[in-house]
């Protein structure tokens, strides 16, 4: 038996979760099974654990979009028993059953076995959110985006992905500027490498044009909405933004003027069905470049009992960095 987060739907259409123990066979099909050592806390585990999103459709559900561990049984021959695993992707934890527990079912493709040195607490600091962080700046690069080209902008910059992102930038040595609408986290983003702040409420007041002044060469998006459609706006000829999230929103208020006259790309960034040969590639990259030691103090761990309470503040955009899930804890 193991414990395990379980997400319940009542016939009223209310969605709580409680921790409970299960026995094995309650686990879905798949070739591997995993002790869960870490789980991540992502915004889509906001959505999935109050059921907002539409993310979920069957009930009793685990949520948990990425987990990592070690391999306790196995009938696929790539994984034998004791190899440390990663996973993230795949509709885990919305489809499937996912990291909020003890122990996982998955099957063998959606497995990434852990990169070089890492231990599955550092696989979990960086997640899903730094993977996704990685796919970003890869797209931008291959866009001919480089550190010559000027500065680059993330948003939702003290979220997951947007501080992993801003201090994988830095390490790459880019300039960035930071647009986050919690002044209250400026010195992070400053120690993980943001040369300059940028509020989000003054950002967005100031008056809409087709065309603003052109101030980044690039930029990494976690939020869509109203902060996209600006700062589409402010990217330099031939620029490029890497649109991954949507925490302000699905909408895209803005016009054509950026791509028509300044050759603006806006490329689209999926972590979720990603091939296992990229996957592979951006976790061996993450793992070289991410400093862990400069990211210690924005990582919070919690057990499985704190994690409701945990979804709302992700979703209210409270969550500072990244929130570790330690099952056993
Ligand atoms: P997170 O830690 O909650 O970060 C989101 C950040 O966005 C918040 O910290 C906040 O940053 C900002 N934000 C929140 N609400 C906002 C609002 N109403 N208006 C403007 N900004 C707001 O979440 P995450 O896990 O890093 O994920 C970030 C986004 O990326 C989510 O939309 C998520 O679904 C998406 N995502 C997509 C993929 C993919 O494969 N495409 C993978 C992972 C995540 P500040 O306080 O600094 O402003």
């Amino acid at each position: 038996s193991f414990r395990a987060l379980l997400t319940e739907k009542s016939e009223d259409g209310t969605v709580s979760s409680t921790v409970q123990t299960l026995s094995d066979d309650r686990l879905p099909e798949g070739e591997v099974t995993v002790d869960v050592e870490w789980a991540g806390l992502n915004y889509k585990d906001g959505l999935c654990l109050t059921g907002q999103g539409g993310l979920v459709r069957t009930y009793p559900h685990v949520a948990g979009i990425d987990f990592a561990g070690k391999v306790s049984k196995s009938s696929d021959v790539r994984y034998r028993v004791g190899d440390p695993v990663v996973l993230t992707g795949w509709r885990v934890g919305e489809a499937h059953w996912g990291g909020y527990a003890e122990r996982a079912r998955v099957r063998a493709d959606w497995l990434v076995p852990l990169p070089g040195a890492l231990t599955t607490r550092d696989a979990m600091i960086m997640g899903t959110a730094g993977l996704t962080a990685m796919l970003a700046i890869n797209r931008l690069e291959t866009l001919g985006i480089s550190p010559a080209s000027g500065e680059v902008l993330v948003t939702g910059a003290a979220g997951g992905v947007g501080s992993i992102a801003v201090a994988l930038l830095r390490r790459l040595g880019y300039t960035v500027a930071a647009l986050s609408g919690r002044p209250q986290h400026a010195d992070m983003l400053l120690a993980l490498g943001a040369a300059s702040i940028v509020d989000r409420a003054e950002f967005l007041a100031q008056p809409d044009k087709p065309l603003e002044t052109a101030k980044y060469a690039a930029a990494i998006d976690c939020v869509g909405g109203d902060v996209l459609g600006k700062l589409l706006r402010q990217i330099a000829y031939g620029g490029a933004v890497a649109s991954l999230g949507n925490a302000a929103g699905m909408g895209l208020n803005t016009n054509v003027l950026p791509f028509l006259l300044r050759g603006v790309t806006l490329a689209g960034i999926d972590s979720v069905m990603q091939p296992f040969e990229a996957r592979q590639a951006a976790w061996a990259r993450l793992a070289g470049l991410f400093d862990f030691g400069a990211y210690a103090d924005n990582v919070e761990e919690v057990g499985l009992e704190a994690l409701p309470e945990k979804a709302g503040q992700i979703l209210r955009g409270e969550v500072k960095g990244r929130v570790l899930v330690n099952p056993a804890g």
